[in-house]
């Protein structure tokens, strides 16, 4: 291709694009007059990269500009800090930047982003606003924001069973350690000697916890070993368990799952007992057990250290006792106490949706008492408690801190981790309800979009594509329109969402699609000027709808011109031919005749020669002797015009067909 035709086609003059290539990394001569057309793509790709690079820095330069110009008493740096997380609730926003909701709203508007004060939005938008408000931006990551969460948790919990008065309650015993040490065989050895009707019945045990009978106390213990489960309960902010038994094998020693687990155990600060398990096994080794964790300053009590080591056997249910009665002096060393006269609080630990039950979860209450018939707020979800299971799957009447118990009644699934609390405020749970619908569904705006991607990822390889990018006014509609496309799927095309967002269309998303080779959809929202104009100059489309079956329709009508009508065959007959009459130079006419079917003319001709297809033609007119006719069928004589490369011989078969085309028909996307 011309040096100066590219030159045009990137809309340049050929001086600037001889002086950027260079820079671009295409070494073609300042003085090429022609470039290799296997470069020409690339060089379109690269130069387009590079002006978009450019263009974002010049409106960097412009945002920069304007706010120094509105802190022109504040230099930059002491520009107020906002940390905004992936979706954000617009009186949640005002807040975090200490403004009226009405000023971050009308922001809003400006940008072309209609909001009320519990509209979500996502954080680009929010982050200008917030730049426009003269805030330095800063994205919370989801683990920040998680860890936030979590303190919250953490401290709404500590408020919730804060006490002035108590009375001892059970300790909650988590058991840890490296797979394989034996901490399952240890679940299980402590039920089937210490919990009632373990052994002889044989329990079922219903919920990831149970208690435990030691000298008349009861010790809780959760079900699910290993540190994952800890860990994402943990995770979530809540301390659920008080005392941890870490479990190593005698002959094994001290493994990188144990030592991960003493580190979480010392960090998070709860008291923690070794279990060296497996003693009855050869080659057991209880003092080198002792001795690697002497070296990683946990010195064993008869060593002159403090850390309680119990030598047991799970699998013979030896040293069970000891270690239990460990358990106890730690609880009694540490006091665990709760009011139960109040009303109750505790973590969920385990939840699900039971076929004949609906929403179950099981609870470890952490204070007062829970009661069949109390109003329960738990995470975004809320109840009535209908029924409380204990571990046996037994009904009870209350549930005492530190007692896990399956509580059914709930309107939904919480999960691992919430924290549970009965309320009577009828305002709060309303007021808890509705914030939190808008909370949660916050998570769908990314889960959305993931799976998307996920479609266009590997199913869509190598399918057409009709590539958009969209805008929206609302978090709402944008949601519904995203959930819509997400369920097109069609074996020939896809629909790939290039970037989704709320707001006025701006350079960027004109870009975007460029490079996409996309259009742009605007759903109540129009565009600046600079994005118009720049649609124009790279000839991308902008469509802009108020009504979403509109814009489906056209999304529709689209990806119908990218298929391929479908054309049907239908095979009519076969005629073998007996005689040429004329020959010209792209028809014939020949005689012959009717070996199988029927045949009409203005029909399609395959000619065959020893099974070989050798030509394709029209059969356009059809006689039988002097007669035109319609039709002839099985065993007739025939002539025939045939129009196409004059090729047929006495003897070749003509294979006679119709062929009708048939618009295929896409799977219609409608409103979510
Ligand atoms: P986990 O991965 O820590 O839960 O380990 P398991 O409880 O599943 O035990 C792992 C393996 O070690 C199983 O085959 C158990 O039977 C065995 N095991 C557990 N405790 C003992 C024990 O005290 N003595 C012996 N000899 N084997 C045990």
């Amino acid at each position: 291709m011309n040096v100066t035709e590219l030159a045009r086609k990137l809309r340049m003059n050929t001086a600037e694009l001889l002086d950027l290539l260079p820079q671009l990394g295409f070494d073609i001569g300042r003085r090429a007059i022609k470039v290799d057309m296997r470069l020409v793509d690339k060089i379109i790709i690269a130069v387009e990269v590079y002006q978009k690079q450019q263009y974002l820095k010049s409106q960097q330069a412009n945002v920069r500009e304007v706010h120094l110009h509105d802190n022109e008493n504040k230099p930059a740096e002491n520009l107020k800090q906002v940390k905004i997380p992936d979706v954000i609730i617009v009186r949640e926003l005002a807040d975090k930047m200490n403004l009226p909701v009405a000023k971050v709203m009308g922001e809003l508007m400006k940008n072309g982003v209609m909001s009320s004060l519990n509209e979500r939005i996502d954080f680009t938008t929010a982050s200008i606003i917030a730049e426009d408000l003269g805030f330095k931006v800063e994205k919370i990551s989801t683990e920040e924001l998680e860890q936030k969460q979590d303190e919250g948790n953490s401290q709404k919990l500590k408020e919730l069973i804060k006490s002035e008065v108590g009375s001892t309650r059970p300790p909650v015993i988590v058991v840890m350690g490296h797979v394989d040490h034996g901490k399952t065989k240890l679940l299980d050895a402590i039920r089937e000697t210490n919990v009632a009707g373990g052994e002889s019945g044989g329990i079922t045990q219903a919920i990831g916890a149970y208690q435990a009978t030691k000298r008349g106390r009861l010790i809780t213990f959760l079900d699910t070993p290993g540190h994952e489960a800890f860990r994402s309960m943990r995770s979530r902010g809540s301390k659920v368990a008080d005392i941890a038994i870490v479990v190593v094998a005698a002959d094994d020693g001290l493994q990188p799952q144990t030592l991960e687990v003493l580190e979480m155990v010392q960090k998070e600060g709860i008291p923690f007992i070794i279990a060296i398990n497996k003693i009855d096994k050869e080659g057991a080794d209880i003092d080198r057990v002792k001795k690697e964790l002497s070296e990683i300053n946990l010195v064993p009590e008869d060593w002159g250290g403090k850390i309680i080591c119990v030598p047991i056997s799970a699998k013979e249910k030896k040293g069970i006792d000891e270690l239990l009665d460990m358990v106890l002096l730690v609880a009694d060393l540490e006091s665990f106490t709760a009011d139960a006269t109040r009303s109750a609080a505790g973590t969920i630990i385990e939840s699900h949706v039971d076929k004949g039950e609906g929403p179950v979860a099981t609870a470890l209450v952490q204070a007062g008492t829970l009661h069949p018939g109390d109003m329960i707020v738990v995470g975004n979800v809320m109840g009535k408690v209908k029924a409380l299971r204990d571990f046996r799957n037994q009904d009870v009447l209350e549930a005492l801190p530190s007692m896990p118990v399956k509580i059914l009644g709930l309107k939904g699934v919480p999960q691992v981790g919430d924290i549970l609390e009965v309320t009577e405020d009828k305002k709060r749970i309303k007021e808890v309800s509705k914030t939190l619908k808008a909370r949660s569904s916050m998570s769908n705006v990314s889960s959305v979009k993931s799976s998307i991607t996920k479609q266009d990822d590997k199913e869509n390889e190598g399918k057409k594509s009709l590539n958009l990018v969209l805008k929206a006014d609302v978090l709402g509609s944008l949601e519904a329109i995203i959930q819509s496309l997400e369920s097109f799927e069609d074996p020939d095309i896809s629909l790939k969402l290039i970037k989704s967002g709320l707001g006025l269309i701006t350079d960027v998303d004109v870009f975007d699609a460029v490079n996409a080779g996309g259009i742009v959809i605007g759903f109540n929202v129009k565009a600046i000027n600079s994005a118009e104009q720049l649609a124009r100059d790279k000839k991308t489309e902008i469509l802009y709808f108020d009504i979403i079956y509109r814009l489906f329709e056209e999304i529709e009508k689209r990806l119908k011109e990218m298929i391929k009508p479908e054309a049907i065959r239908t095979e009519l007959g076969r005629i073998q031919v007996l005689a040429i009459f004329k020959t010209e130079k792209k028809d014939m006419i020949v005689g012959g005749k009717i070996l199988e079917g029927k045949v009409k003319p203005l029909t399609k001709v395959k000619v065959l020669r020893a099974g070989e297809v050798i030509g394709l033609g029209d059969l356009t007119e059809l006689r039988v002797g002097k007669e035109k006719m319609e039709a002839a069928v099985l065993g007739e004589d025939c002539g025939l015009k045939y129009v196409g490369a004059p090729v047929i011989e006495v003897n070749d078969v003509l294979e006679i067909y119709q062929e009708t085309v048939k618009e295929r028909q896409i799977k219609k996307l409608k409103a979510a």
